[in-house]
């Protein structure tokens, strides 16, 4: 293998460009030429494509979201799409291509494999909703970002003693929302994955509030429905002063942690590792702090199963 192209797709997370570096460094190391493409999938039916030398992933792993752009593009779930992406693949004499993101990047990087082109995934999303992965890139950083803004909210909820409902990302898995919890000791914390109680979460709110407790945070996963419907209905329960905010877009950004660059450091070059060694239609991910790879049709086949370990720790933590 001579030539390969790198993208991200999907929602952007920080430590992407971590990956984008590594997988440069990585091939050029190797004396494999490396061809970004911009604004992932789009790009590439565009031929949004330039060749990436050492110096251009200078400076960059410190950098929140992507270098090379991210985008969803409809048009490349279709067959046309996907052929007008191989012709571009194929002018420009690229031979694997790396692709960043979630499941449906996963998707297309099958559909690739599947016409001749091999294709590696590395998990980058926020969410850490990907199977055959213990962490996925993006996941710690957004996790401190939640931490931050939950310790300063602490501040004021504790002064004017009030109740705090905090909605978290997390359409379809808790992850976020449940290690953002037991790290700063949420009274509930309410994930998708697991039907909660509500009057479990009052009789926790009231017990708190009894022994005197100056504030209390509740944790909500956004699967889990609004911030805002759910404080009206605590406040109905309780007559508690309860507040809501809802931490959104702040989630994806800010420079990468510690943790989240040496992740996708390992998983960029752990991705180029495999192109050469032929491997293809592959995901790389860690396990038990071992890198590994798994057929990428069977990551989208499995479900991602949060840690209920952890839930009830946190359960057995907030009494
Ligand atoms: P995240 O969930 O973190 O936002 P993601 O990778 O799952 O990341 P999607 O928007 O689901 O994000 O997918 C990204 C892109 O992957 C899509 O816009 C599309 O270009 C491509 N893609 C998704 N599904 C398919 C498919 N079935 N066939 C080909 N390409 C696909």
């Amino acid at each position: 293998m001579k030539k390969i192209g790198v993208l991200t797709s999907g929602g952007d997370a920080p430590g992407m460009n971590a990956a984008i570096r590594a997988v440069v460094r990585k091939a050029i190391y190797h004396d494999i030429e490396v061809y970004g493409i911009q604004h992932g999938y789009q790009g590439l039916i565009d031929g949004a494509i330039e060749k990436l030398e050492l110096g251009s992933v200078g400076d960059i792993i410190q950098r929140g979201g992507t270098k090379l752009y991210s985008a969803r593009c409809e048009e490349f779930k279709t067959a046309e799409g996907q052929q007008k992406g191989i012709d571009q693949l194929q002018k420009n004499g690229i031979e694997g291509l790396i692709v960043i993101g979630g499941d449906g990047t996963f998707m297309g990087a099958k559909k690739l494999t599947e016409q001749g082109y091999p294709c590696i995934g590395v998990p980058g999303t926020i969410d850490n909703d990907i199977p055959g992965t213990d962490f996925t890139i993006g996941f710690d950083t957004a996790l401190n970002t939640i931490i931050d803004a939950i310790d300063k909210i602490r501040d004021t909820a504790t002064s004017h003693e009030r109740t705090y409902v905090i909605e978290v990302m997390g359409r379809d898995a808790g992850d976020l929302a449940l290690w953002a919890g037991l790290a700063d000791g949420a009274e509930s914390i309410l994930i998708p994955e697991v039907k909660d109680d509500f009057d479990d979460v009052i009789d926790r709110l009231k017990r708190g509030h009894d022994r005197g407790k100056k504030h209390s945070i509740i944790i909500l996963a956004e699967g889990m429905g609004s911030g805002f419907e759910f404080s009206k209905k605590i406040k109905e329960a309780t007559d508690l002063e309860t507040r809501v905010t809802v931490l959104g877009h702040t989630q994806r950004g800010g420079s990468p942690s510690a943790a989240d660059r040496v992740l996708a450091s390992r998983l960029g070059a752990y991705a180029v590792d495999l192109l050469i060694a032929g491997k293809a239609g592959r995901m790389v991910g860690i396990e038990k702090n071992e890198l590994v790879d798994h057929d990428i049709l069977e990551i989208l086949n499995a479900k991602h199963s949060v840690d209920l370990g952890l839930y009830r720790l946190s359960k057995e933590l907030s009494i």
